[in-house]
């Protein structure tokens, strides 16, 4: 069978990582949570006092980019490949909302996004990949044979990452998950560089009222039928 480049854009919160996941798995390909990458970024930049609530520091950042060094490690218990930032596994502390909250600002830089590209595409060794995240489609592998756009209402977004954050024993209210939803989604699609957008041939995928099961089922057809 023909191996292809898939990727995954869209708002956040749309469960993006979930499907590419699975479908990942179920074709037997390599996974790529982009997200994840400007997450471990940031969580350097709190780390080294480049960023708090208060000010960023983005020189300071750029200064220490080349101290940063992200790679992917599969795990055979999850099923899927997780974070390590510095040979540190930080998987789950990435996902915290602190790191939400300040991702967004770290994600605009030029330099960060520079880097991440690069990493990003040097992924690709022989197709056979599944990449989420913001600017997948129309900066990192706009030659891609299938692309997906994901986007739901802001309520269903925020209730489910609600809902996530709970379960991880996260203390927030879903007032302050809407808000992070709706303010990362502004920041992302306003920045100058690689905003997020639609790419121009992509397949929009609006699972406000969509299970997991049909969704999957539904990309999964359309992925069949390109290889
Ligand atoms: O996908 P996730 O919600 O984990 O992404 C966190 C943040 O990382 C996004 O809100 C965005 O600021 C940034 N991001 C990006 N480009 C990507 C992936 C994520 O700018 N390709």
């Amino acid at each position: 069978m023909k191996k292809i480049t898939i990727t995954i854009d869209g708002l956040s919160s749309t469960g993006k990582s979930t499907l590419a996941k699975e479908l990942a798995s179920k074709l037997q390909y390599v996974y790529v949570d982009t997200g994840a990458m400007y997450r471990a970024v940031t969580l350097f930049a709190m780390q080294n006092n480049c960023i708090d609530s208060e000010k960023f520091n983005s020189k300071l950042l750029v200064k220490n980019l080349p101290k940063i060094h992200i790679h992917f490690e599969f795990n055979e218990r999850l099923g899927y490949a997780e974070i390590f930032l510095n040979n540190k596994n930080v998987e789950r502390v990435i996902r915290s909302l602190d790191v939400s909250q300040l991702v967004s600002q770290v994600s605009a830089v030029e330099e960060v996004r520079t880097k991440l590209v690069q990493q990003q595409r040097e992924m690709r060794k022989d197709n056979g990949i599944v990449m989420d995240g913001r600017d997948i489609g129309t900066v990192v592998f706009p030659d891609a044979e299938i692309k997906f756009f994901m986007t739901a209402s802001a309520d269903k977004r925020a209730t489910r990452r609600y809902k996530e954050l709970l379960d991880r024993g996260e203390n927030v209210t879903y007032e302050r998950v809407l808000k992070n939803v709706e303010s990362r989604d502004y920041i992302d699609s306003t920045r100058e560089i690689s905003p997020l957008k639609k790419a121009k041939n992509s397949i929009v995928i609006d699972n406000s009222d969509m299970g997991l099961k049909e969704q999957f089922e539904r990309i999964y057809s359309l992925v069949s039928s390109r290889i």
